[in-house]
C-alpha cells in the first residue's frame, strides 16, 4: 500500500512518529522528572498496560501507510525497556520507514548495546548531556551520574557506526548556562552535533519560569564571539533544530528555540505513549486511546481511519500561542517523562 499524504487542520503533514516505550527512567533530571516529585514511591505504568512490541510494530506500520517515514524511540529512558533492539528489528523493515532514531541519557549505552541497536537497524542516536562540569551535570541529572560515562556512551555509539551523534543540552539560566562555551569547545572537531535546547514549560513539575530561558539568539551570540559561525540550510522543511556551522570547519551546532522562535507551523510530529495513547503535541493535555482499539480486535482499516481522523482534527500550536501570550489551553499537560521529547 503506497503511503498516503495525511494533513492536519493547518495543512501540516504527518511525517514523524515519536514512540515512548516506557515512562521509567534511571535519571531524575530537574527540568523533566524532579526527584522531589518522582520519588521512590512514584507509581510508574504497570507492565501489562504497556504496548508490547507486536502492538507497537503494528501501529507503526499503519502510521507508515499514512505517510510517517521517521520513527524516534523515546521514554522515559528507552534503554531501560528490555530487549529494545528487538523492537528496532521489528520496525526497520516496515515499508515507508526511512529513518529510525533513539534518544537516550547514555547511562545504559554499552558497546554491546550500541552494536546491537545498530545491527537491528537503528540509523541515528541522540544522547543527552546537559553540562561538561561534573558537579553541574550530577546536580541536574538528580542521580549523581558522571559526565565521563556519558562521553563514553557517545564513543560507544560512534564505534557502532551511529556517528555523527547528536548531543542534546537543555540550557537553563542559573543552572548550566555557564557551561555553553565549554560544551561547544568540547564537541568542536568531533563530527558530533551539539544541540542547545531552550528550557521549556513541559509537563507540570519543573517549575518553569521564562526568566530562566536562555534564548537561542543569546547562545548563538556567545558561541559566535568565541568561534565565528554562520547559518546552514535546514536538511528538510520542519527540521526542529536551526543549524549553524563553524566558519573554521569545526563542525556544526543546532539551536532548538521552542520558546523564543516557535516552529509549530511546520510541526509534523505525532507522539505515542508507552500505554498506547496518541498525542498530537508535546504540550497536549489529553490523548486518544489507541490501545483499547488495538486490544479489542479493531481491524487495520478501521484503526488506520481512526489515526487519520485524529491527525485531520489536529490544530495544536502551543508554543506559538505561548509566544503570543495568548491564553493557553487549560488542563494538566502530559509529563515529558511520560511522552518523551
Ligand atoms: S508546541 Fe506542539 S505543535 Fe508546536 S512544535 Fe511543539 S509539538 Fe509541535
Amino acid at each position: 500500500m503506497l503511503p498516503m499524504e495525511t494533513l492536519d487542520s493547518l495543512g501540516r503533514h504527518l511525517r514523524d512518529l515519536r514512540i515512548s516505550v516506557t515512562d521509567r527512567c534511571n535519571f531524575r533530571c530537574t527540568y523533566c522528572m524532579p526527584k522531589e516529585l518522582f520519588g521512590a514511591d512514584h507509581a510508574f505504568l504497570p507492565r501489562a498496560s504497556l504496548l508490547d512490541f507486536d502492538e507497537i510494530a503494528r501501529l507503526a506500520r499503519l502510521f507508515a501507510e499514512l505517510g510517517v517515514s521517521k520513527l524516534r524511540l523515546t521514554g522515559g529512558e528507552p534503554l531501560v525497556r528490555k530487549d529494545i533492539e528487538k523492537l528496532v528489528a521489528r520496525l526497520a523493515p516496515i515499508p515507508g520507514i526511512a529513518d529510525i532514531s533513539l534518544t537516550t541519557n547514555g547511562s545504559l549505552l554499552t558497546p554491546a548495546k550500541a552494536r546491537a541497536l545498530a545491527d537491528a537497524g537503528l540509523k541515528r542516536i541522540t544522547v543527552s548531556l546537559d553540562a561538561l562540569d561534573d558537579a553541574t551535570f550530577q546536580r541536574m541529572n538528580g542521580v549523581g551520574f558522571p559526565v565521563a560515562r556519558v562521553l563514553e556512551a557517545i564513543d560507544n555509539a560512534a564505534a557502532a557506526g551511529l556517528a555523527p551523534v547528536k548531543v542534546n543540552m537543555v540550557v537553563k539560566r542559573g543552572d548550566n548556562a555557564s557551561d555553553i562555551e565549554a560544551m561547544a569547545g568540547h564537541f568542536r572537531h568531533t563530527g558530533h552535533i551539539l544541540r542547545f535546547i531552550e528550557y521549556m514549560d513541559v509537563g507540570n513539575t519543573n517549575g518553569w519560569r521564562l526568566d530562566e530561558v536562555v534564548a537561542g539568539r543569546e547562545i548563538v551570540e556567545r558561541i559566535g564571539a568565541r568561534w565565528p559561525i554562520e547559518p546552514a540550510d535546514p536538511h528538510y522543511r520542519g527540521e526542529v533544530a536551526k543549524r549553524w556551522r563553524y566558519v573554521d570547519g569545526g563542525g556544526e551546532i543546532g539551536i532548538i528555540t521552542s520558546v523564543t522562535q516557535p516552529f509549530c507551523r511546520n510541526c509534523t510530529r505525532a507522539r505515542l505513549s508507552a500505554e498506547g495513547a496518541l498525542y498530537t503535541c508535546l504540550f497536549a493535555t489529553r490523548g486518544f486511546d489507541l490501545r483499547a482499539l488495538v486490544r479489542s480486535g479493531t481491524d487495520d482499516d478501521a484503526l488506520r481511519a481512526q489515526l487519520a481522523a485524529v491527525w485531520h482534527g489536529r490544530s495544536d500550536r502551543y508554543s506559538e500561542l505561548r509566544s503570543l501570550q495568548t491564553p493557553l489551553q487549560a488542563g494538566h499537560k502530559i509529563e515529558m517523562s511520560y511522552i518523551g521529547g
